[in-house]
């Protein structure tokens, strides 16, 4: 496939609803990087998906690299969580009260990862906010570590150099946030245990909480260096911190039960909501008994444990087997050689950071360890890199600062795709 044999696609139905979306939606989207401000043109209105393809408004298919942000690791539609939603929905949508479905969850994750105890919230945000009240709580000290790069979601305090959209946008911050809450963040640059040490040192007995993503994602992916998790613990719990480790992106992607690195607190999110709104945070029984109603720290939501959003992760955790782990790593690993080999025959300055089958591509020569480096990419290669690869039927993440992610539903004729499109998006991002 080169571009002289191409015809351009049609999208003019999503330009449309870009435009009507505009008038009603701040941007025409519901979260910043959906609108494609980080690599130019106008984004792609979905009508419907199945398997690892999407379809536009204007019936394009794309072969999907972002399922929904890491989600649909299982890819969209899959039998058995569109059965078990079903099934749900038709018991009722919401209930208030308790429901088995929670229990099991809640047992299901404790049993995958190191949590002994966890709370059920709707977003990647609320884990992560509550878990850092609930640190604070614990150690009676009100400041948090987070790293620049990093992305916890957007409650006030961590909108300090924060990668994902932020990032994408270029905002060092958000209007809005007091001056208050966001003196009680201290950002300090990824993989730099000696700024983190500086950071107790400069406030001693005041730092609660250290919060890092088990392997940043938000920044693009950004291996930590070896033994970082390990040490960032030592250096916490030696000073009378908490750590957290936020694994709304890993948790039960990179591994069953995700990084598992040791910490005292962890959040999830994405994947085991299975495409709808669940997350938890949770860890040790003592501190995890502190919140609401079995201690005093207070945690709540309408819609925690939603019996649809239960059942839907419930199927996507119990279809999670051995051999989908295997399909996803094989699948990343073959997505980063192609990637790799186009860029290098284009000449196209690259990076492949593949901490895990989380993976990115970094237009930069790289090696790509903090915000800093990730951030000397060439954010237009990219663009011109995505803008070919969506008109050669592949979704890519519309930014440079994300991670790619795979699904199990990436068969071979997907791969042979993603294969053809990359050399003529290589060339146009040299
Ligand atoms: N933490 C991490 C590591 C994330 O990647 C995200 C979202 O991308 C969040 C927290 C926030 O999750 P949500 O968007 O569900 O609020």
């Amino acid at each position: 496939m080169t571009d002289r044999q191409h015809e351009p696609l049609d999208r003019s139905r999503s330009k449309a609803a870009a435009e009507r979306a505009a008038r009603v939606i701040p941007g025409g989207v519901n979260s910043p990087v959906r609108a494609f401000r980080g690599v130019g043109g106008d984004p792609v209105f979905i009508a419907e998906a199945g398997g690892a393809r999407m379809t536009d408004v204007d019936g394009n298919t794309y072969i999907d690299l972002v399922g929904s942000w890491g989600p649909l690791i299982l890819g969209h539609a899959h039998p058995a969580v569109v059965e078990a939603l079903a099934e749900a929905a038709a018991r009722g949508t919401s209930y208030g009260a308790p429901t088995v479905g929670e229990i099991e969850l809640a047992e299901l994750i404790v049993e995958r990862t190191p949590c002994e105890m966890v709370r059920l919230v709707s977003s990647g945000t609320e884990a992560t906010m509550s878990a850092v009240r609930l640190a604070r709580a614990a150690t009676g000290r009100d400041k948090v570590v987070k790293f620049a790069g990093c992305y916890h979601g957007h409650a006030d305090y961590f909108l300090a150099e924060a990668g994902s959209g932020v990032a994408t946008l270029g905002h060092p911050d958000s209007p809005g946030v007091p001056a208050a809450a966001a003196a009680d963040t201290i950002v300090v640059p990824y993989n730099d245990l000696n700024a983190v040490e500086a950071a107790f040192a400069a406030h001693p007995g005041q730092i609660g909480a250290v919060i890092t993503e088990a392997v940043p994602g938000n920044m693009g992916a950004v291996a930590p260096l070896d033994g970082f998790n390990e040490k960032l613990y030592s250096i916490a719990h030696a000073r009378g911190a908490l750590l957290i480790s936020d694994e709304v992106m890993t948790g039960f992607r990179v591994a069953p039960g995700g990084l598992a690195a040791p910490a005292d607190l962890y959040t999830y999110g994405k994947v085991m909501g299975g495409g709808l709104p669940a997350a938890a945070f949770g860890g040790r029984a003592d501190l995890m008994s502190r919140i609401s109603p079995a201690g005093p720290v207070y945690q709540a939501g309408t819609l925690s444990g939603n019996p649809l959003a239960v059942a839907a992760g419930l199927a996507t955790l119990r279809a999670c087997d051995d051999a989908v782990y295997r399909t996803l790593d094989a699948t990343a690993a073959e997505i980063q050689r192609m990637a790799g080999e186009a860029l290098a025959k284009a000449g196209v300055p690259h990076y492949v950071s593949a901490p895990s089958n989380l993976f990115s591509v970094f237009f930069t020569e790289g090696p790509v360890t903090n915000f800093t480096e990730a951030k000397a990419q060439d954010t237009a290669a990219y663009g011109a890199f995505f803008n070919t690869m969506l008109e050669h039927g592949v979704y890519l993440p519309p930014s440079a600062f994300e991670c790619w992610f795979t699904s199990a539903a990436i068969d071979e004729e997907a791969l042979s795709h993603i294969e053809q499109a990359l050399q003529p998006a290589a060339e146009a991002a040299a």
